[in-house]
């Protein structure tokens, strides 16, 4: 059968079929502490089953408007207007069936062929695949230290075919959390060269510290012309531990909005009602589990840098998501950051993402979503690899 040039030129996610391959060596019986998840090692809020079961158990799962019920359009918008210094009406909000969702059909309203799209690394793995998807150019700009953004090297790297840029704060792989001057830069930069700004604020609630989280929207009193060009990305996997519900939401102009829907009525039809039901239940309640799962990742990222720079890894102090991205080029041979996981596989049975998922060689990623135990052996597992490195130099 003939595969159309747009799904043959579409990588797999790398993350997931790493994830895929380690939970099969360990299904195998083998001996392997994963820190390549992506994913929260919680149980979803117990306000989410109890409201997940109820719908089930009223009958009334049915289709619903292909932009979501009214009910979650409505507590989405009251969310959003309470969280991002910015006053939101349901019909700047489309829920869709995961973050993923709705950043793919953001990114196919939003792109046309030919367009460059900017990038800022390290990346989300699939940011560069679902701007090509759209037929555009995802145009890579490299950070400083492997992790903060070069606003000269943004503005420097836009032309008359720059469309858009993607902003991700806190940051998947690196756990940056963009500064205030940041992101007021950035949104200055959008309005002065017409660019909308597509911002993935999916780890806004995981933030640690005294660090506070900023999105482009909260200078829309400030800069005239800012919000009809932000559409936010959200969802509920990773604040509520919701990532099998596969629900999430974009937030914008109404066009946009307006946009989407259509796009998704023909070829996702409506979102999962169940899941709709769950999610309104905590975004309305809050439950207590939210803050619980918040303070333990502080806890497990609190012992994870302690022992990052024990070992004398470099990194950006990543203040949000549960993820550290230290620069392990010292420890590499010719093959890079993925040989350094292969080998870290292999011979300690450690699991990390190496940095090119994320279009950014010499990194590696860890995750600290798993329980304290399994951080402080991931320690002791990559302290033995290391003195194995430096015993061979
Ligand atoms: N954005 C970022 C930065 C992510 O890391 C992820 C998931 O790993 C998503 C979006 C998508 O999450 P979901 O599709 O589960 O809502």
């Amino acid at each position: 059968m003939r595969i159309s040039r747009r799904a043959s030129d579409l990588a797999t996610s790398s993350t997931l079929a790493l994830d895929g391959r380690v939970k099969a060596l360990i299904a195998g019986g083998a001996d392997v502490v994963n820190m390549a998840v992506g994913e929260p090692n919680f149980p979803a809020p117990a306000a989410a089953a109890a409201a997940a079961i109820a719908k089930i158990e009223s009958g009334h799962v049915r289709y619903t408007p292909a932009a979501g019920t009214p009910e979650l359009r409505r507590a989405l918008a009251e969310h959003l207007t309470a969280t991002r210094e910015h006053p939101f009406a349901p019909e700047h909000v489309v829920v869709c069936h995961s973050g993923k969702h709705a950043l793919s059909g953001a990114l196919l309203c939003l792109v046309e062929p030919g367009d460059d799209v900017l990038v800022p690394l390290p990346a989300w793995v699939s940011y560069v695949e679902l701007i090509r998807l759209a037929g555009g150019r995802p145009v890579e700009i490299a950070p400083i230290g492997g992790a903060r953004p070069d606003l000269a090297a943004i503005r420097a790297a836009i032309t008359p075919a720059t469309r858009g840029i993607l902003l991700n704060t806190p940051n998947n792989p690196s756990g940056y959390v963009w500064t205030r001057d940041e992101v007021r830069e950035l949104s200055a930069l959008a309005i002065e060269h017409d660019l909308w700004i597509l911002s993935d604020e999916i780890y806004r609630r995981l933030i640690f510290d005294d660090t506070t989280f900023t999105s482009p929207l909260a200078f829309a009193a400030e800069l005239p012309g800012l919000a009809e060009r932000v559409v936010i990305i959200d969802g509920a996997s990773k604040s509520f531990a919701m990532t099998g519900y596969r629900i999430g939401f974009a937030a914008g102009p109404p066009d946009l909005i307006a946009a989407i829907t259509r796009l998704h009525s023909q070829t996702t039809g409506s979102p999962n009602a169940v899941s709709m039901a769950a999610y309104e239940a905590v975004l309305r309640e809050e439950p207590p589990e939210v803050e619980a799962m918040r303070a333990e990742y502080a806890a497990r990222r609190a012992l994870l840098l302690a022992g990052l720079t024990e070992l004398g890894l470099e990194y950006v102090r990543p203040d949000g998501a549960f993820y550290a991205f230290p620069d392990v080029r010292p420890y590499c041979d010719e093959r890079g950051a993925a040989g350094f996981c292969e080998d870290l596989l292999d011979e300690v049975g450690l699991a990390l993402v190496p940095g090119d998922a994320f279009c950014l060689e010499g990194y590696v990623r860890l995750s600290y979503a798993l329980s304290m135990e399994r951080v402080e052996e991931a320690l002791v597992r990559l302290g033995r690899f290391l003195e194995s490195r430096r015993a061979a130099t």
